[in-house]
């Protein structure tokens, strides 16, 4: 029985590869340097690797910035409009086709990026043309692997699979369909495949993750004919073909009917689809069973590990069963060791989580289990993973009866406001007296170099408390001030004392935890630390209400409380696997409830919800929306119902298409959302006047991705838009998002400008 790894971290324990990447870019080291960076980390991987006795180690898992982009990159799909600098290093226009190019008067945007699957790695969106072609570029996979030999590791190349590679990307022209480019992909395909073979590969791992969506029947078509015939090509080298974050499914027939010689599923995400496979599985086949969770944070539950393989055994033979992580530990922390400050992370909670170089371990534990050949060192592995188990299940940190109590006795009536909205936008008329085409921003205002050192110093504990407040307060002041002169409507205070908009949550949220070095990939250089959610969530004290309070005691006009909402809270956390993602929510949007309530108390009377990630959380198949939605926009009723009518709640949400979450958004049922709509020209907003949207509505009509200065001209374009297709006593005006990455310069002059839209809007409007 064989161990199999499926990838793991690349950017290095420390966040070296971020640095050393951002030090090419900036020009600070060259493209060897870069590389020495980049191998040391493929080979400390590897020896982490062999050292914990993983049989199938991977290589082409390493990427200096995506591996998608790497692929098409590998293949030569690259836009056109990269043509003016292709005479650039390799290195060099690679970089360019991820982050742009604005050098010597050229011009160049990236490639699009968007989310990897349903986690919150992002990847570069291949885009492709009616008549694309493919050649052999440069051959990534093949140069990893012999750099592997080259150091002494036998790997598993891992390939990105032809047709989740082409269903990933994007037609930028009309009159084709991606999956027509099977033919024109096929051959490169193969000549990467038998450059490996010829170095020796004797396993290669495709990747095919599209296999656990919904398919079209052209879509399995495609399946079939490239998988045979690849086969076909390559009779003697062993593939396994690799599905992760989800079930078969309806797939189950066609992934097993297709001739590769190893079939990996995994089974922390869905281990209910095991019976069927084993039921199924064509004789000759293994089964690679993803035990080890890939995605999260928790130590693994031996015990059921190896239930589950032994069943597979049973029934397959004990040589036809492989031990895996579920996926890539792309999406885990790398190393535990580094986590050594108590004050962060505590004994008792830190016993109950593996990064990546723990999953390592695991991997082969369990192997060794199942065989019956403990050394004596996962003897002691095994102890301590039952005792740390066990004391999960009771441990006084996570179990808080209260909470539950709390949660159970949750009624309709707690997920309903008090009057439908047509009453309550009478009643928040009266109170609120706001003009005609409101304005507003959506929360943050420019995170200064000097906010941030402010906070580092804080941190640091070289600033006072008292000190580090009243720089805040100061801060804070001022951009009220402003916001006065500029004669926005409605108020925000700026969050200058937040780092993040989840963070700065968890830290006064009961049940949450953090890291130090927990960093994982997000996209390129940019790597998240997500905090911990490993008990029932509560709210101890009020944790925005002093802020907000203050802000609200310098002016007459009306301040926004901001608070961030139970679902996107619960998204870009690391959660706690021993209960549904659901009630963890639910609890979170207790928490969240109390502090809206609160600062309702202290005299807020807009509170905005922000929930960027609602949709992100979406299930990969159609068929689970709905009970997705059911419990996730439920979630945000809870947090926003306890308060009275005349109190008006608004959300917010970026960068989403809304054509098919339409309904679940009017459901959420806030006062006021405000979303992303700039770049897209309004165009957003037809799904809104179609489905008649009957709440408020702010599109944005200033891209704050830019440090470019909308003109009043640009934005009365796009409100006229607006107005074109939404009730006029309906519309706010405000940015797309947060400033907080911007320049107080362009922001001052893009608000005033954007007031003095609304001014004139009104004039023309209010006649
Ligand atoms: N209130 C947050 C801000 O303005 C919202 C951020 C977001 O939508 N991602 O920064
Ligand atoms: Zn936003």
């Amino acid at each position: 029985m064989k161990t199999n790894l499926l990838g793991y971290p690349r950017i290095g324990e420390k966040r070296e590869l971020k640095k050393a990447n951002e030090a090419f870019w900036a020009g600070k080291i060259s493209e060897d340097e870069l590389f020495d960076v980049a191998n040391t980390i493929r080979i400390h991987n590897w020896k982490l690797q062999k050292e914990a006795n993983i049989d199938l180690l991977p290589s082409n898992d390493f990427s200096f910035y995506d591996q998608v982009l790497d692929f098409s990159f590998s293949v030569n799909a690259i836009p056109s409009r990269f043509a003016p600098i292709d005479n650039l290093s390799d290195m060099e226009l690679y970089f360019a086709l991820a982050r742009g190019y604005q050098k010597n008067g050229i011009d160049i945007t990236a490639v699009e990026m968007t989310k990897w699957f349903d986690t919150n790695y992002h990847y570069l969106v291949p885009e492709f043309t009616k008549n694309q072609s493919f050649k052999l570029r440069y051959n990534k996979a093949l140069a990893e692997y012999q750099f592997a030999k080259n150091n002494g590791f036998e790997t598993k190349p891992v390939l990105l699979g032809l047709i989740t590679y082409l269903l990933l990307g994007k037609e930028k022209e009309d009159g084709f369909h991606r999956i027509e480019l099977v033919e024109n992909l096929l051959p490169v395909y193969k000549q990467i495949v038998q450059s490996l073979v010829d170095a020796g590969a004797k396993t290669i791992q495709i990747d095919e993750p599209c296999l656990v969506l919904d398919l079209t029947k052209t879509e399995k078509e495609a399946y079939k004919q490239v998988y045979t015939i690849l086969k076909e090509a390559f009779p003697t080298t062993e593939f396994i073909l690799t599905t992760y974050f989800g079930a078969l499914e309806d797939n189950t027939d066609l992934a097993l009917s297709l001739p590769l010689d190893v079939l990996h599923i995994d089974l922390v995400r869905a281990e209910n689809q095991l019976d069927e496979i084993l039921s199924k599985l064509p004789k000759d086949k293994k089964l690679s069973l993803g035990v080890v969770d890939g995605r999260n944070v928790w130590i693994n539950d031996f015990q059921k590990s190896v239930t589950l393989i032994e069943k597979a055994q049973k029934a397959l033979g004990i040589d036809h069963v492989l031990v895996a992580s579920s996926c890539s530990l792309l999406h885990s922390p790398c190393n535990l060791e580094h986590e050594n400050n108590e004050k962060i992370l505590t004994p008792e909670i830190k016993q109950w989580l593996a990064f990546a170089k723990q999953k390592l371990v695991e991997i082969s534990t369990i192997k060794s289990l199942v065989t019956n050949d403990l050394t004596e060192v996962q003897r002691e592995t095994v102890t301590q993973n039952k005792k740390a188990n066990d004391n999960r299940k009771t441990s006084k940190l996570i179990h808080d009866e209260d909470v539950k109590s709390r949660v159970g006795a949750i009624t309709e009536k707690d997920a309903h406001r008090k009057s439908g909205f047509a009453q309550r936008q009478v009643i928040q008329e009266g109170a609120l007296k706001l003009p005609l085409f409101p304005t507003t921003t959506i929360g943050s205002f420019p995170q200064t170099q000097e906010v941030r050192s402010w906070r580092a110093n804080f941190n640091k504990g070289v600033l006072p408390l008292e000190e580090y407040e009243t720089l805040l307060k100061k801060e804070i002041e001022e951009s009220i001030r402003f916001q006065e002169d500029a004669g926005i409507d409605v108020l925000v205070h700026g969050e200058f004392e937040r780092n993040d908009m989840v963070e700065y949550f968890g830290e006064q949220l009961k049940g949450y935890t953090f890291t130090k070095f927990g960093w994982v990939q997000s996209y390129g250089s940019r790597c998240v630390k997500p905090p911990i959610i490993y008990g029932d969530v509560s709210r101890p004290t009020p944790m925005t209400v002093r802020w907000s309070q203050f802000a609200q005691s310098l002016t007459s006009l009306p301040v926004k409380g901001m608070l961030t909402g139970p679902v996107t809270i619960l998204q870009w956390s690391f959660v706690r696997d021993d209960q549904p993602r659901s009630v963890t929510c639910t609890q979170i949007a207790l928490a969240i409830r109390d502090e809206v309530v609160d600062l309702e108390k202290a005299g807020i009377k807009v509170i905005q919800i922000d929930e960027p990630a609602v949709r992100e959380g979406l299930p990969l198949r159609r068929k689970d929306w709905e009970a997705y939605y059911n419990w996730a926009i439920r979630a945000f009723r809870i947090s926003a119902s306890g308060v009275e009518d005349s109190t008006q709640i608004h959300t917010h949400m970026c960068y989403s298409e809304f054509n098919d979450m339409i309904e679940a958004i009017a459901d959420m049922d806030a006062d006021v959302i405000t979303i992303e709509c700039s770049r897209s020209q309004m165009d957003l907003l037809d799904v809104f006047a179609e489905f008649k949207y009957p709440n408020e509505i702010g599109p944005g009509v200033y891209d704050i991705h830019s440090p470019r200065v909308p003109s009043v001209e640009e934005m009365t374009f796009l409100m006229e838009k607006a107005i074109g297709v939404i009730p006029k006593r309906n519309l706010w005006i405000n940015p797309d998002c947060g400033l907080k990455t911007r320049h107080w310069e362009e922001t001052k002059k893009a608000l005033v400008a954007m007031v003095d839209t609304a001014k004139e809007l009104r004039a023309k409007y209010n006649a």
